[in-house]
């Protein structure tokens, strides 16, 4: 066991990610000593796989509305401490050039996650932050006015106040299994239940054995019954077991969410989102006739994906793909033309932890406090990152969401 005196007297991170390392330097840019323990053999591996292995390190439209999650008013408390733009210059005051692509995203110019590590790394190394890693912490134990910290490999650390920045449970490859939020829990923190999200969906139907690998443009919407939950449009992919693609990433919170409520959720596909559903059956009114000596399947190459054609014709209910195109009555091109409007397929799951790039849910916003991150239930302990019931849209803003809640939470226990 390391001294117990000289411990006592610093103040300890839980959690080498974005969120812990941020944390870890603003504690000792304001003064204390402070170690930053991690249980992986280096700190920021999740961060290294961050945008494709480019990081996408925040967005410069960083609204509130990007971001999910128990309580708004909390999170716009919190992002207003260190937003977006003090993100920029805080990375660019690192070595770190930043620079904008399309929808506010901003990466380094070097294009390498690799490159926003080294400058963390090295500015924790300047600030003489001790890194442990390969310290898994099993236990945090109230001890007095401070915490004992049992490690899993045996031995125990005295702290005086800890910041808890294990993240969630996505991605656990890269480290984090959710035991942070089992520590906060075994403390008498209440849990949201968390779930996947940016991560894919699973379907509940039988054609996807066909589809596999087909992509689409379209507008998607997550519906519960009559209810629109949230729209977005772009490229979609079916995989073997669901559905992908950037719009599936952005949705597939809601969907789960809405799932773990119970409910029943539907990703409602419009295939031509340009146009209404009268201007559809038009154009494939004047399709069939046009081309009315083929079949119908076979009239709708080059307007649909071939592997899509008769999947969708199946949903429309038209079973004889080979009837002439000439031959389809009104009613039936209509209800064609709906399908394609209106594709809805019943969502049963989303994909496992290791394939999610986010948690929803954590640690319930209500138990801390959004001015200092310190939970009201036991003071000395700061949470940041992941590890909250806060979520955001792919596009920097779960970063964005790391940087401003470990800048506060470390400032915050540094100065306590
Ligand atoms: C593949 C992928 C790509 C992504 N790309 C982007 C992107 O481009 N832009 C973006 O904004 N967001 C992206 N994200 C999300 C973003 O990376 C996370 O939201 C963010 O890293 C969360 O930071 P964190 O510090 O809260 O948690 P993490 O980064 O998960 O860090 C938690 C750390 O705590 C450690 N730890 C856990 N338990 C313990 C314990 N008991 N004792 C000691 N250490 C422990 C873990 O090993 C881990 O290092 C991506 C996520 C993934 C998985």
């Amino acid at each position: 066991m390391d001294g117990v005196m000289a411990e006592n007297q610093r103040l300890f991170v839980i959690g080498g990610g974005s969120s812990g390392m941020m944390a870890a330097l603003s504690a000792a840019r304001r003064g204390p000593a402070v170690i930053l323990l991690e249980r992986k053999d280096r700190v920021g591996r999740k961060l290294l796989a961050t945008g494709n292995g480019r990081c996408n390190l925040t967005n410069i439209d960083s609204s509130l509305s990007r971001f999910h999650g128990g309580d708004s008013a909390f999170i716009a408390a919190v992002l207003s401490r260190l937003p977006a733009a003090s993100v920029i210059d805080f990375f660019e005051e690192l070595g770190i050039s930043c620079q904008a692509e399309g929808e506010g995203r901003i990466y380094p110019r070097s294009d390498q996650a690799s490159a926003v590590l080294d400058v963390l790394r090295w500015e924790l190394e300047r600030l003489q932050v001790e890194v442990r890693t390969g310290h898994e912490v099993r236990a945090i134990v109230r001890k007095g006015r401070g915490f004992a910290l049992q490690l899993a490999a045996g031995g125990e650390l005295r702290a005086e106040r800890v910041v808890l920045a294990c993240g969630g449970m996505a991605g656990p490859q890269f480290g984090s299994d959710g035991s942070g939020l089992r520590l906060a829990a075994a403390l008498g923190h209440r849990l949201v239940d968390p779930v996947a999200a940016l991560v894919p969906l699973r379907l509940r139907t039988d054609f996807l054995r066909k589809l596999k690998g087909v992509s689409f443009a379209a507008y998607g919407e997550v519906r519960c019954g009559n209810e629109v939950l949230r729209g977005e449009q772009g490229e979609f992919l079916f995989t073997d077991s669901g559905i992908s693609g950037p719009p599936v990433l952005q949705l597939s919170g809601t969907a789960a969410r809405a799932l773990k409520a119970n409910k029943e959720p539907c990703i409602v596909l419009d295939l031509f989102p340009a146009m209404s559903l009268e201007e559809l059956a038009f154009a494939l009114e004047v399709r069939f006739r046009c081309q009315g000596h083929k079949s119908i399947a076979d009239g709708l190459v080059g307007l649909l994906h071939k592997r899509l054609i008769p999947v969708i014709l199946s949903a429309a209910g038209i079973d004889d793909h080979s009837l002439p195109g000439a031959a389809i009555t009104a009613a039936a091109r209509l209800g064609l033309a709906r399908i394609l409007k209106g594709w809805s397929l019943p969502v049963s799951g989303t994909m496992p932890w290791p394939e999610a790039q986010v948690t929803a849910g954590g640690i319930a916003l209500d138990e801390v406090n959004p001015e200092t991150l310190e939970s009201r239930i036991v003071p000395g302990l700061f949470f940041c990152g992941e590890i909250l019931d806060v979520d955001g849209d792919c596009g920097g803003f779960n970063l964005q969401w790391a940087w401003s809640s470990g800048w506060l939470a470390g400032l915050s226990a540094a100065g306590r």
